[in-house]
This record gives structure tokens, C-alpha cells and sequence, in this order.
């Protein structure tokens, strides 16, 4: 894909990379001169450019396959205990659960992945070996699996999701014991995989809620409502810039990656491991906002 190259060129003069996030100290001495692209059609053919077949940490990019899955065998009832909108607040913060009595405000802030995940826990017995047989169906990688290094780079460092996690279990928000609910969601930060995979895994997004072997994973309004929940909260509290930049449905995550979905078109990976000020990727967000600039693929 033509496009791709001349992002590939674009992203290697420009100047600034960011840098690689470091409160989970496995992720602090990752190269941010990389960069890969991935663009999976319908179909799920897969293009892609620099280090687009690189295995990566997907951290929260994870959340939005976890509310696929919870969404599907819960539907509804889980907008009770997590609300969709956006929360103008730092990812990881606590501020806004006490006085919205530990609902959080959205599922891709961690205090609302903490919810899905211990949702879906409860659903399964099984949170992230469900998350993984997923991904693992829906990329077509069999390999697919969790880096343990980063698992236990996070549980040694995760005293704020702790937090987040006995705030709302003191709201009767998590039903799961905190520890185990805490193993659940790092295992699924942990995820390692790479743009071609994500790209692909994400597929059912563009599909209207079908699966990569033609199964029906999500209702076509659901898959609209997680596209949706992305657009307006999957770049921590960057989403207004993002949406003006790319004006795609997108999820970020601190190892750099980024998801996004051109609904009946295509799904696209990117990953650059330094990050802004917000926690996304600096070339990936740069090299969305070419894609579209230049493809006039956006959903406006
Ligand atoms: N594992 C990270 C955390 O919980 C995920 C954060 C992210 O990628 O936004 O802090």
C-alpha cells in the first residue's frame, strides 16, 4: 500500500518521538524510534509497514475487546455499574469516583476496565484466558499470549489500580476478590501483540459486529455503541484532539499502540512506544491523522 510507505517516510523525518511510558518499568526501555502501520481489510488481509509484525505490550487497546465481550453476554445491564461518557480525567485517576459513588465514568478509563474485566470474570471463571482465546481467534495467531515479564513488571507496580479497585469495591462495584480481579486485569494489560494482529483482531469493529469466521459476535448496535464509546473516550482525555485529528474510533494504550476502525471499510494498528503528555502514542496519532488526511477515509 502505497499510503503506508509514504507515512513510513513522513514518520521517520519528523522530528520528536516522545517517551515510552515508565511507571511500569518493564515498558521504560522500549526503542521509541519504532514504528509500525497495519491496515486489515474486511477480509482480513493484512498490509502493513515498519515494524508491523513486532509483538508489542497492547495494555489498554485490551479494554475494548473485553467490553466487546462482556457487552455480548451482558448486554444492557452493564451500563449500571460503568457509565459511557467521557471523563476529562487522567486514566488512572480517582477523583471522579467518589462523587459519582464508584461508578466509573466510562470502560476505558482503568477504573471502568476494572468493572468489565471483574464483570466478565464473573461471567467466565476465566476473564483474561477468555480475553486471550479471543484475540487469538480473532487475529488468526494461534501464538498469541501474555508477556509474563510485563504482568509481573505491573503487579509490582500497581498500587493505584489497587486503589481503584477497593474504592469501588467499598461502592459494591466488584464482586470478584480485589486481588484476583487485580491478577485478571494485569494478565489482560499484558497481552503482547502486534499491529498485523490487533489490526485484524479488531476487525468485527468495521464487520458491524461479525466475527473473523462469520459468526455474529455483537448486535450491528452494539458494535455502533463501542465504535461510539471509542470515538468519544478511547484517547484518555485527548479524545476531542484525536477526534479532530483522525475522526475515527480509536483505543490507545501505554505501550504505544493504537487501534482504529473505519466502520464497513477497514481496521487499522499503529504503534510507536513513545507517548505525549496524555499517554498516546506520538507517531501513531501522527500517522492516523496522515491516513485519513490523506484517504479521506474518516467516519465524517
Ligand atoms: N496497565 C496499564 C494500567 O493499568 C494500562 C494503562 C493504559 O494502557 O492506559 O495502568
Amino acid at each position: 500500500m502505497p499510503v503506508l510507505e509514504q507515512i513510513a517516510v513522513e514518520i521517520a523525518a519528523a522530528p520528536g518521538r516522545g517517551t515510552p511510558a515508565d511507571y511500569i518499568p518493564a515498558l521504560a526501555t522500549t526503542d521509541p524510534r519504532q514504528f509500525g502501520m497495519a491496515v486489515a481489510e474486511l477480509d482480513g488481509t493484512v498490509y502493513g509497514v515498519g515494524d508491523w509484525e513486532t509483538p508489542f505490550s497492547a495494555q489498554s487497546i485490551t479494554k475494548v475487546f473485553t467490553l466487546a465481550l462482556c457487552l455480548s453476554m451482558e448486554g444492557e445491564g452493564l451500563w449500571e455499574h460503568v457509565g459511557r461518557e467521557p471523563s476529562g480525567n487522567p486514566f488512572n485517576s480517582l477523583v471522579q469516583l467518589e462523587y459519582e459513588n464508584g461508578i466509573p465514568r466510562n470502560p476505558f478509563i482503568n477504573a471502568g476496565a476494572l468493572v468489565v474485566t471483574d464483570r466478565l470474570h464473573s461471567l467466565t471463571g476465566d476473564a483474561s484466558g477468555t480475553l486471550r482465546d479471543f484475540l487469538r481467534v480473532e487475529s488468526g495467531n494461534p501464538d498469541l499470549d501474555f508477556d509474563e515479564q510485563v504482568w509481573a513488571s505491573e503487579t509490582a507496580n500497581g498500587d493505584r489500580n489497587a486503589a481503584l479497585a477497593h474504592f469501588m469495591a467499598s461502592y459494591h462495584n466488584i464482586a470478584n476478590p480485589v486481588p484476583v480481579l487485580l491478577d485478571e486485569y494485569f494478565h489482560q494489560c499484558a497481552i503482547e501483540a502486534s499491529c498485523a494482529d490487533l489490526a485484524r483482531a479488531a476487525g468485527f469493529l468495521a464487520r458491524h459486529g461479525i466475527g473473523a469466521e462469520g459468526d455474529i459476535l455483537l448486535t450491528r448496535s452494539q458494535a455502533k455503541q463501542i465504535n461510539a464509546v471509542m470515538l468519544t473516550c478511547g484517547t484518555y482525555d485527548a479524545a476531542g484532539d484525536f477526534a479532530y485529528r483522525v475522526g475515527l474510533p480509536g483505543k490507545s494504550g501505554v505501550g504505544g499502540g493504537i487501534i482504529a476502525v473505519v466502520p464497513g471499510h477497514c481496521t487499522l494498528c499503529v504503534w510507536g512506544p513513545g507517548l505525549d503528555e496524555r499517554g498516546n502514542s506520538v507517531s501513531g496519532v501522527a500517522a492516523l491523522d496522515r491516513f485519513t488526511t490523506l484517504t479521506g477515509l474518516s467516519v465524517f
